[in-house]
């Protein structure tokens, strides 16, 4: 779905139909350990979107929590964790990099 930052979210889901006004971050309300509100607005600096268009990768779970920036400013803070290796991944938009090992080199030989 397109948040309201335009950006197209896995997580988001809005639902106007009929005089209905509702609007969630799914990925934020799955976490049971969020304790701030998530609203509409922090959709436009959240690097969710970026993430997953960068990296589809189907072993990467997601973790979304908003986070206090600044004194009343708010942000959503992002963590993946590869179920595969059970790590952290470190750099979300990249991926742990264990799946994707170099290629074997080709003898040119083979090829003749
Ligand atoms: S806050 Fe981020 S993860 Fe949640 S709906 Fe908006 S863009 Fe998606």
């Amino acid at each position: 779905m397109i948040t309201p930052a335009g950006k197209e979210c896995r997580y988001y889901y809005a639902d106007h139909h009929r005089g209905r006004n509702v609007q969630e971050c799914r990925l934020i309300a799955r976490n049971r350990n969020n304790h701030e509100p998530w609203i509409p607005a922090l959709c436009t600096s959240c690097p969710v979107p970026d993430i997953l268009q960068a990296n589809l990768c189907p072993d990467m779970h997601l973790e979304g929590e908003v986070a206090r920036k600044w004194l009343f400013l708010k942000e959503v803070k992002v963590t993946a964790y590869c179920t595969r290796t059970m790590s952290e991944v470190k750099e979300p938009h990249v991926g742990c990099g264990q799946c994707h090992t170099p290629p074997i080199p080709i003898d040119e030989g083979d090829l003749k």
